[in-house]
């Protein structure tokens, strides 16, 4: 397995104060004690969440961490994302995770969503070499994307533009990932793609979301979870298992690093870390 590989942990923004002080004074030294690179902190759809996602940041900041805020330009104009930029760069942030994002719920036909590629070079026009540019990949392919071929290309133009590394979309196929990863070195690039990786709690959450985004649930899958009906224990138990495995098999065959989709709960993530070692 490899020593090295970076591991990372993401967050949503919770909404209550009681939300983010668990968050925040729980749940973050209990996963830090894993030795995580860098917390990451999602921001919702058309910069729904700012403030609230800005809260989480400063909070794990102000620990001491190393934080990555999601951004995406949504309906904001480029004084708006610009101004959010020189925050982030005064507070001492350095690193981005940086995307187009998806359009909130009754934004109307018209509006057009600024793609990643564009942000990250309106990130690096604005400031620099300041920030660690984070983008996403999906091994399974993009649910909006025109063809396999055109979204290792568009990622490859991200990469272009000044991003630094990639994270993926989660995945359960691990001969998806890496085959991906062969796709994306055939067309020349050469920085590092993590694996995302989503445990498995909740069967009915993970079968909607994964509609939506693209990800598959491999069948088998599928099958033992609907099995358990609402025996939570067991979907839990057996949902360490199968993620353990798909972590150690790709840590074991190169993958450069793992980022969790905490959902902000500290188990599964810190078992299936603990089972794995790390
Ligand atoms: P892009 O890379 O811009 O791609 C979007 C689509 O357009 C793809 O189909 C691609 O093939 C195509 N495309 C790309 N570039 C171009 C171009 N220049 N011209 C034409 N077509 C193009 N969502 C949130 O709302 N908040 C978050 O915090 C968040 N965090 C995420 C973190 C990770 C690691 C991942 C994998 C996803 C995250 N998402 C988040 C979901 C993401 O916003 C959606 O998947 C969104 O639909 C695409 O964002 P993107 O940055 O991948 O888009």
């Amino acid at each position: 397995m490899s020593k090295s590989a970076a591991i990372s942990f993401e967050y949503f923004p919770a909404k209550t104060d009681a939300g983010r002080e668990k968050l925040l004074n729980v749940t973050t030294p209990e996963l830090q004690a894993i030795g995580p690179e860098f917390f990451s902190v999602t921001y919702g759809a058309g910069g729904s969440t700012r403030d609230n996602t800005r809260g989480i940041v400063e909070g794990l900041n102000a620990q001491g961490l190393s934080v990555a805020p999601h951004l995406s330009f949504g309906l904001d104009d480029e004084a708006t994302i610009g101004a959010l930029l020189e925050d982030y760069k005064a507070a001492g942030i350095n690193r981005l995770v940086a995307l187009r994002g998806d359009l909130p719920s009754g934004a109307g036909g018209g509006a057009r969503l600024v793609y990643a590629n564009e942000l990250v070079a309106f990130i690096r026009e604005r400031t620099g070499d300041h920030f660690h540019i984070e983008v996403a990949a999906y091994p399974e392919i993009h649910p909006q994307a025109e063809s396999y071929e055109s979204d290792v290309r568009y990622l490859k133009g991200k990469f272009d533009a000044g991003a630094d590394s990639a994270i993926t979309q989660y995945f359960y196929n691990v001969e998806a990932y890496f085959y991906f990863l062969d796709r994306c070195a055939a067309l020349g690039i050469d920085k590092p793609i993590y694996a995302g990786i989503m445990p498995i709690t909740n069967y009915a959450n993970l079968a909607r979301f994964s509609r939506n985004c693209g990800a598959e649930i491999p069948r088998w899958i599928s099958k033992r979870l609907e099995g358990f009906a609402d025996d939570q224990e067991s979907i839990r138990a057996f949902g360490i298992d199968v993620v353990t495995q798909l972590c150690q098999t790709l840590l074991e065959s190169g993958a450069p690093g793992i980022h969790f989709y905490t959902m902000n709960q500290t188990q599964p993530t810190l078992q299936i870390c603990r089972n794995l070692g790390l």
